[in-house]
């Protein structure tokens, strides 16, 4: 098998006295969906940012496409080119386009001429489905909309991993499909993304792999199938308080 694309292995976090990664391990490889599911609190975020290194682990080991994101000399911008974000909040620039938005990026850090970034940005606005909104403010958008720009704006990067923080969990339901369908395709497509979500149905589609959280450790991990057949009463209690 090749090298994984993300690789955490025995990775400890803590918040002054809060232990909040206590000792997580797992490898995603290329192609793949892990789904990081869990109760709040139990480190989901956390493990997320230590990954683009938006929070510095205290022990422990993590590679990102061949990056060693615990190493003070690593350099950030070769991490943040190989890695895409998206938050739950949508976190667009509400001055620009959402042509400008995506473009930005392509064009400051990569370098691309304008007609190149142009090229870029239609390309990804289709591959959400926005073809028609290049031109619209932020606040012209439902948050579906605009939860869609922000992944196309990551896109535009051309990054090697998707990484996803609850991003539809601001929306309300009927916006949310629109959002996952998008991130269906980027995983029919081969995109490599860890995702943290509360939506069981769709995690148990799309994941290759799940990953139960549960204070600071994965307590629990595997095929979806683990989230219909729990080996841990932590997990089991997990899945059958959000079906409820
Ligand atoms: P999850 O995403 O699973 O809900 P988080 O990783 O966001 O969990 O948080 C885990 C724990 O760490 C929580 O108790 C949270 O309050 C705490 N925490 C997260 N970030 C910080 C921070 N920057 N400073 C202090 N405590 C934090
Ligand atoms: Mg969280």
């Amino acid at each position: 098998m090749t090298d994984p694309v993300v690789r955490l292995h025995e990775v400890h976090k803590s918040f002054g006295a809060l232990k909040v990664l206590d000792g997580v391990s797992f490898d995603v490889h290329r192609g793949e969906v892990a789904a990081l599911i869990g109760r709040s609190g139990s480190g989901k975020s956390t493990a997320l940012r230590c990954i683009d290194r938006l929070e510095r682990i205290d022990s422990g080991m993590i590679t990102v496409c061949g990056h060693d994101v615990a190493d003070p000399a690593l350099k950030l911008r070769a991490l943040r080119l190989d890695v895409g974000i998206v938050f739950q909040s949508y976190n667009l620039f509400p001055h620009l386009t959402v042509m400008q938005n995506i473009m930005l990026a392509p064009r400051s850090v990569k370098g691309l001429g304008r007609a190149e970034a142009v090229d870029l940005a239609r390309g990804v606005l289709a591959k959400v489905g926005l073809a028609d909104k290049a031109d619209a403010y932020p606040e012209q958008l439902s948050g579906g909309q605009q939860q869609r720009a922000a992944i196309a704006r990551s896109l535009a990067m051309q990054p090697k991993v998707m990484l996803f923080d609850e991003v539809t969990s601001a929306l309300d339901p009927e916006l949310t499909g629109e959002v996952l369908r998008v991130i269906e395709d980027l995983a029919a497509g081969g995109m490599t993304m860890i995702m943290v979500t509360h939506e069981m149905g769709f995690a148990r589609h799309i994941a290759s792999q799940v990953l139960f959280m549960h204070r600071g450790r994965v307590w629990e991990a595997g095929p979806p199938a683990i989230m219909s057949d729990p080996a841990t009463p932590e997990l089991r209690q997990f899945v059958g308080s959000e079906l409820r």
